[in-house]
């Protein structure tokens, strides 16, 4: 006697043996497919999709050290990035050595460095940027620095926001409380699976 099982999806037919009462899947009798369940994997195919992708995304990403941006790809969508010259302009007067090193920095080899990575936080704004050398900025990539260079990141905020016009600005959208807003980022950034590095060099 053939049973049939509840299934969301789909649904086959159980068959018991007469004699020993084994039960197995009747192949003969096919399976069915829920025609409800088919039509919701159509109509959201799209997101389900992007759903799946995602969490493959930031599973890989905590494995791919120095692979960034893999979530937007996998999303196939770009986010616009700005040229960063005019960020080294207003930063350049004021720091002369790596934020991370400390090293002098040559003019040729100053990199303008998203603190927070580019992927997680998706936009350019100066309170995220400092000046790296090229060493420090190819060694932090897509990653988190440690944490200390958060709380020096806020300081650095603190005390150049009078003298950067375009500091002040930033910080004043990031709104009164910019030292939690920049430490919730770095948490949040942790949390969805970027790698804090334990040091830069
Ligand atoms: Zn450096």
């Amino acid at each position: 006697m053939g049973v049939k099982e509840k299934k969301i999806f789909f649904d086959y037919k159980i068959t018991r043996e007469k004699h020993s009462n084994k039960k197995y899947i009747d192949l003969n009798a096919g399976i069915d497919i829920n025609p409800k369940a088919m039509q919701f994997f159509k109509k959201y195919n799209i997101v389900l999709k992007k759903a799946v992708n995602l969490e493959w995304a930031k599973f890989l990403e905590k494995l791919n050290l120095g692979v960034p941006r893999l979530i937007q790809k996998t999303e196939g969508e770009l986010i616009p990035r700005t040229a960063l010259g005019k960020y080294r302009k207003a930063l350049e007067p004021y720091f002369k050595n790596c934020f991370y090193c400390e090293k002098h920095l040559l003019q040729k080899e100053i990199h303008v460095d998203h603190v927070i990575p580019f992927d997680y936080i998706a936009e350019d704004s100066i309170w995220n940027f400092t000046l790296a050398c090229q060493k420090c900025n190819c060694v932090k990539s897509g990653s988190l620095p440690p944490e200390k260079y958060i709380v020096k990141l806020i300081e650095r905020n603190k005390n150049y926001r009078d003298k950067i016009s375009m500091l002040e600005k930033s910080l004043t959208l990031l709104g009164m409380n910019f030292e939690k807003v920049i430490h919730d980022h770095f948490e949040n950034a942790m949390m969805q699976g970027y790698v804090v590095l334990k040091k830069i060099l």
